[in-house]
This record gives structure tokens, C-alpha cells and sequence, in this order.
């Protein structure tokens, strides 16, 4: 039997950090060998623990210095965190292209959502008016969810079908596609993705009802990304789809 992949988790005291802890432990072909919080160095624990794998559930104003840090190591990220912007994701990208590492950075590591998102994309197609309605518990920090703005990214109207959009309480419009959040305790992650066409609708929805939920995917990416020489966006490359 090959050596166990050795996994840091970062965040590991959060919501998502302890999820991860117990999902790792509990995988023959991973090892947990460290969990970093608030306040530890990461360079400094890349190396002495000998890290194959950092997973990252920490906070949107950290993750990227934390991805650069792992890269800096070749250290394979799978980064979990939200609220990288575009640009970020790009320099990323570019970092991890140079040195040939595998890595994925995952706004939803849920299976069940990644197969809404490429329902939309697939009805999106037949389907020319769109518009997304995201839920989450109100400690999330940042609006519109990942999943979301990854949700219109696959996707494209020519036109809003309301010509009142300038109204806040439209959303943000992105590729033509309002997105509205609702923030309110109860609720852990949901997604909506209503589509329109000639007198018809179609609503997609995904509900996240336990954070355990994102752990298959969240395994999946640490036993893969070792193969992969670049960082991918989102865990559809790591599907059959
Ligand atoms: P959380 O419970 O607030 O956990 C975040 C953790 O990060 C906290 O323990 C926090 O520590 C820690 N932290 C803050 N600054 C840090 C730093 N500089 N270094 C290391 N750790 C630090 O939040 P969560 O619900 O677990 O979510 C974490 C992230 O994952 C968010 O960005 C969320 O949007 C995202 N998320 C992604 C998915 C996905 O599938 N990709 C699913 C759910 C959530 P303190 O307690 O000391 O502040």
C-alpha cells in the first residue's frame, strides 16, 4: 500500500475546519497531521509537518495570502474558503502553472450543487431568462455566495427579461442574470436557479442541510489534485460530467 497523503487542515477550529478533521481521519488514504487556526504560521508548518495536501476553511481576507503560501511550498491547496475575486483566482492559477502543481480551489465541494450548476448551464441553453435566489445562515460573509457567481459563470441571457432593474432590490445583475441573498439564522446553503422560456419555468434548487454534505467532494479533491499540474476552478473537473 502507498504512504498516506499527509493533510493540513487551515480553519480547522470552524464550521467547516472540523467537518474536515473528522472526514480525513476517517479515510484510510489520508492523514491528518495538522491543524492550523487563527494566529499559526502556515510556511512554518508546511514544512515541518512535510504537508502533501492543505485544505483551507478559514475566512475570504486570508485565503489568498494562505493559497500563495501553500504554492510557495508546493504544497497542493484545496481551497474551500470563498470570496476570491477573478484576479486572484487567475494570479493563482498562474503561480501554480509555473511549478506544474495540482491544486482545485472549490466555492461548493457539494456534489448535489455541482450537478444544479451544470443543470442550469444544460437548461440554460433552451431556457433564455434566468434569475438565482441564494440562501445562507447569517454568519457568511460574503454576498453574493460563491456558488452563485459560479452558477453564472457557466451561464448567459442576451437580455433581462424586466427592463426595472434599477432598483437595489433587483439584485446584482450578472450576465444578465439577478442574483439575490437572503441571509437568516436556520438555514446552511441553498440555491435556487429559476429559468424562463415561452410561458414556461423551470426551478432548479439545491439545499445543503449539513455541513457533512461537502465532505465527499471534499476527500475526492485531496486524493486527486496530487495528479493534476494546475489549479482548476471548481470540483466539475473533478467529475465525469
Ligand atoms: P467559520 O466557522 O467561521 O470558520 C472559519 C474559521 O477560520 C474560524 O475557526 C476562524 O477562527 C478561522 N480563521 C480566521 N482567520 C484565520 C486565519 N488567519 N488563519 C487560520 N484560521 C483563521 O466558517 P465556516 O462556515 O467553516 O466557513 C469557512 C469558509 O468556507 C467560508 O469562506 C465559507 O464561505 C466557506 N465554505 C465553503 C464551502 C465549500 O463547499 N467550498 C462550504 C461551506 C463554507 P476564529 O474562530 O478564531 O475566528
Amino acid at each position: 500500500m502507498s504512504d498516506p497523503i499527509r493533510v493540513l487542515v487551515n480553519g480547522a477550529r470552524g464550521k467547516m475546519g472540523k467537518q474536515t478533521c473528522i472526514a480525513v481521519d476517517a479515510a484510510n488514504d489520508l492523514l491528518l497531521v495538522a491543524q492550523l487556526n487563527r494566529g499559526d504560521d502556515v510556511a512554518t508548518a508546511l514544512e515541518k509537518h512535510k504537508i502533501d495536501v492543505a485544505v483551507d476553511f478559514t475566512v475570504p481576507n486570508v485565503v489568498f495570502d494562505h493559497t500563495k503560501t501553500y504554492i510557495d511550498a508546493n504544497v497542493h491547496p484545496v481551497i474551500g474558503t470563498t470570496g476570491l475575486d477573478e484576479k486572484q483566482i487567475k494570479e493563482l492559477q498562474v503561480m501554480a502553472r509555473e511549478k506544474k502543481l495540482g491544486g482545485i480551489i472549490a466555492p461548493n465541494f457539494s456534489i448535489g450543487a455541482i450537478l444544479m450548476m451544470h443543470f442550469a448551464k444544460i437548461a440554460n441553453r433552451f431556457l433564455s431568462h434566468a434569475e438565482i435566489i441564494e440562501m445562507h445562515h447569517e454568519k457568511k460573509l460574503d454576498a453574493p455566495s460563491g456558488t452563485a457567481l459560479k452558477t453564472v459563470s457557466h451561464m448567459q441571457t442576451a437580455q433581462l427579461a424586466c427592463e426595472h432593474n434599477q432598483f437595489a432590490s433587483r439584485g446584482l445583475i450578472k450576465n444578465n442574470i439577478p442574483i439575490h441573498s437572503v441571509r437568516l439564522p436556520g438555514y446552511v446553503a441553498h440555491q435556487q436557479v429559476i429559468l424562463s422560456g415561452e410561458k414556461e419555468l423551470l426551478t432548479l434548487r439545491h439545499d445543503s442541510i449539513d455541513r457533512s454534505c461537502f465532505m465527499p467532494g471534499v476527500v475526492l479533491a485531496c486524493r486527486q489534485v496530487q495528479q493534476l499540474d494546475e489549479l482548476v476552478f471548481g470540483l466539475e473537473n473533478l467529475l465525469d460530467l
